[in-house]
């Protein structure tokens, strides 16, 4: 598959490394470290980051569903400058957008400039999700692709790749190399959420997943070398 822009979408917990909460900087730099390659193979490159390092929806049956998906969504926002400032001192020139005005921390979303940044090799962050509740940045991410017209998605997590059960309940659980979005819908697999998977299904846009922490893994799923789980369309 030839790959000149590509939307790399990190979990929040795998930015946090070993710790899962916050930010584990040998992690984030070990990013800016292989999107700099990357980015040096002339290939275009945009992220969107999740948010489960600061905060995972409501903590209690009590709480607003939007108040807690507004927290959500700044969180991205905190991922997305702390990961622009380490891409910085990698001598890698970002702008961060947002759907929401963010003050000077910010600019706002603008698709045309989007592609203008990165047909000059800057990369753009796609913070704050879609800006609205009830949405999840799997949908930001198979969204801002499709409108930036991504290659791929390269979807970089704390675990390695779609299993057919869970490898940490289950000792034999098998990898997938390879397998179809349709899949991910039809059986509601929720290896993304299930409205992501329809609007990438029907503007055919593939998926790489794969996990952060194998040795430059972001640089392999674009130059070979990739052991993750391939989502064809
Ligand atoms: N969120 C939202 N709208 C969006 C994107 C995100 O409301 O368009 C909120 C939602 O609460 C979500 C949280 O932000 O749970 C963080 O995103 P996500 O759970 O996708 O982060 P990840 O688990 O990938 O780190």
């Amino acid at each position: 598959m030839e790959m000149n822009r590509v939307l790399l979408k990190l979990s929040g917990e795998a930015l946090a490394g070993e710790k899962k909460q916050g930010f584990d900087e040998k992690t984030v730099y070990d990013v800016a470290g292989q999107v700099k390659k990357i980015l040096d193979k002339g290939i275009q490159l945009c992220v969107v980051i999740g948010g489960g390092n600061f905060w995972r929806g409501r903590t209690s049956e009590n709480m607003d569903r939007v108040k807690a998906d507004s927290i959500g969504m700044l969180a991205t926002v905190m991922n997305c400058i702390y990961t622009a400032d380490a891409f910085r001192v990698f001598g890698i020139k970002s702008h961060i957008m947002t759907p929401f005005a963010c003050g000077t921390m910010t600019e706002l979303f603008n698709r045309d400039k989007a592609v203008e940044y990165m047909e000059q090799g800057e990369v753009v962050f796609f913070a704050g999700g879609i800006g609205h509740p009830y949405f999840s940045t799997d949908m930001a991410t198979v969204l801002m692709a499709v409108e930036v017209k991504a290659d791929v998605v390269l979807s970089a997590k704390a675990i390695d790749g779609v299993y057919d059960s869970d490898p940490k309940t289950n000792p034999n659980a098998k990898k997938y190399d390879s397998m179809q979005m349709k899949d991910i819908v039809d059986n509601k697999l929720g290896v993304i959420d299930l409205a992501s998977a329809v609007l990438a299904m029907e503007n055919k846009m593939p998926m790489m997943l794969f996990g952060l922490n194998g040795e430059d893994s972001i640089v392999k799923a674009v130059t070979g070398g990739f052991t993750g789980t391939y989502v064809n369309v």
